[in-house]
């Protein structure tokens, strides 16, 4: 469900390169359970498990969308009245429960169990049943406790929980392998796949992908590692990896064909890969993207845009609208500002634009209707209402969910910022 948490008011950063308007009011955003949407589409033999209410369930069920019957690979272990009132010992029916879904699902390796916001779940040591719970079912069975409540998580801060909780029991690397390049955050199959075969043309050595597909393909990390986040939103796994010994590999993200070859670049650098062989390894394909994005930039150029803060993608997007579409961001707010992990991107972006951390919903629709922009990337709440007053917006969601790193995509992603400026201009004929 959307949150709403009032929280104190904000003060501007004005020790940093950039401003940065702080808000510290009411959010509008999706909690870190949204993640299980598509964590469980890529890590095929896991399965999430919800400790929550009935709200938390219905969350789940809405937006994954899925039927009951389809034996979806997350449920919601609803608290119960009994539950509620002290009369039955919480542990004790976690563990019924899993037993009974261990029992009833033989192919789940992985079990993740997925704090939420009551205080009652608050309540249970999720970290501590899922040590004894993994004990119980060893080797067959891994179980991982997180966070994805809404108090502590914005949507894609679940993703971040998670692959932090995984990281201290990736394995250790063997020192005598050599260098390898771990590429942390969840990609579509496809583009995973893409990369994976650039990579190779490049000669970086021992590449894997982090969450991997499957549960038991645990890529090893420690110093020789160096890691390439391919989600802006990973801070905690960034820090977990790193207290592995891992070190980062700094990088603007791969949107767009400037974005993605900068990507690349920062990795081949780091395993000195000759310009030579990076030009022939990635030039056939920039120069589609090239092509793909050009067609779009001729409607894009000059259009203003304006960021509610959701998915923290908004600086990279921000960075693809502005540096390869011509778009001029009017604000790009933003959950977190994680200076670090956006750098390159905030770098980028054209002097004076407003950037805001947190929200202050109310201030920020403000300055939005102020701004006019011509095109408005918000959460599912606010699309309908800005929609209603004439703005054209995107759903930030959806640039979550649709495939849209590295080359072959870029043009689908500039496609999505179209799409609503199109549909506007129609419906005003
Ligand atoms: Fe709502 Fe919290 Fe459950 Fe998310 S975790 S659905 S915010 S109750």
């Amino acid at each position: 469900m959307n949150v709403r948490v009032p929280l104190d008011l904000r003060a501007a950063d004005s020790a940093s390169e950039r401003s940065v308007l702080r808000e510290r009011g009411q959010r509008e955003v999706f909690c870190g359970l949204t993640s299980i949407v598509w964590l469980h589409r890529k890590i095929r033999d896991a399965f999430f498990l919800v400790v929550g209410s009935r709200t938390c369930a219905h969350l789940i069920q809405s937006a994954a969308g899925v039927m009951i019957f389809a034996e979806p690979r997350f449920a919601t272990a609803i608290l119960t009245e009994r539950d509620l009132a002290g009369a039955a010992d919480v542990n004790e029916e976690l563990d019924r429960v899993v037993a009974r879904l261990l029992e009833r699902r033989p192919e789940i390796k992985l079990l993740f169990l997925v704090g939420s916001c009551p205080s009652e779940v608050i309540k249970i040591d999720l970290a501590r049943a899922a040590r004894r719970l993994s004990d119980a079912n060893a080797p067959r069975v891994r179980v991982v406790a997180y966070s994805g409540s809404g108090l502590e998580t914005t949507f894609t801060q679940g993703e971040d929980a998670c692959l932090a909780a995984l990281a201290p029991s990736l394995p250790e690397e063997n020192p005598a392998d050599g260098p390898s390049l771990l590429v942390a955050g969840s990609l579509a199959d496809i583009v995973e796949d893409q990369f994976a075969r650039l990579f190779a043309a490049l000669g970086a050595p021992r590449v894997r992908f982090f969450p991997a597909r499957g549960a038991e393909d645990v890529p090893p990390v420690g110093p020789n590692t160096r890691v390439l986040l391919a989600q802006p939103f990973l801070g905690e796994t960034a820090r977990a990896l790193e207290a592995r010994g891992a070190q980062r590999i700094s990088a603007p993200f791969p949107l767009g064909a400037e974005g993605t070859t900068a990507w690349l670049r920062a990795a081949a650098d780091a395993f000195g890969v000759a310009p030579s062989r990076f030009d022939a390894a990635t030039s056939e394909a920039r120069a589609r993207a090239e092509v793909a994005l050009a067609r779009h930039r001729a409607i894009l150029a000059g259009k203003r845009v304006f960021f509610f803060p959701d998915s923290q993608l908004e600086i990279p997007l921000a960075r693809f609208l502005a540096q390869e579409m011509g778009m001029i961001p009017t604000e790009v707010g933003t959950p977190y500002l994680n200076r670090q992990l956006v750098a390159e991107d905030l770098a980028l972006l054209p002097v004076g634009t407003r950037l805001s951390e947190g929200q202050d919903v109310d201030r920020q629709l403000d300055r939005c209707r102020a701004d006019r922009p011509d095109l408005t990337v918000c959460g599912l709440g606010l699309a309908n209402p800005l929609e209603a007053e004439g703005l054209a917006t995107k759903w930030s969601i959806e640039l979550l969910f649709a495939p849209t790193q590295g080359y072959e995509q870029a043009g689908d992603l500039a496609e999505l910022f179209v799409r609503p400026l199109a549909r506007l201009a129609a419906l005003e004929v």
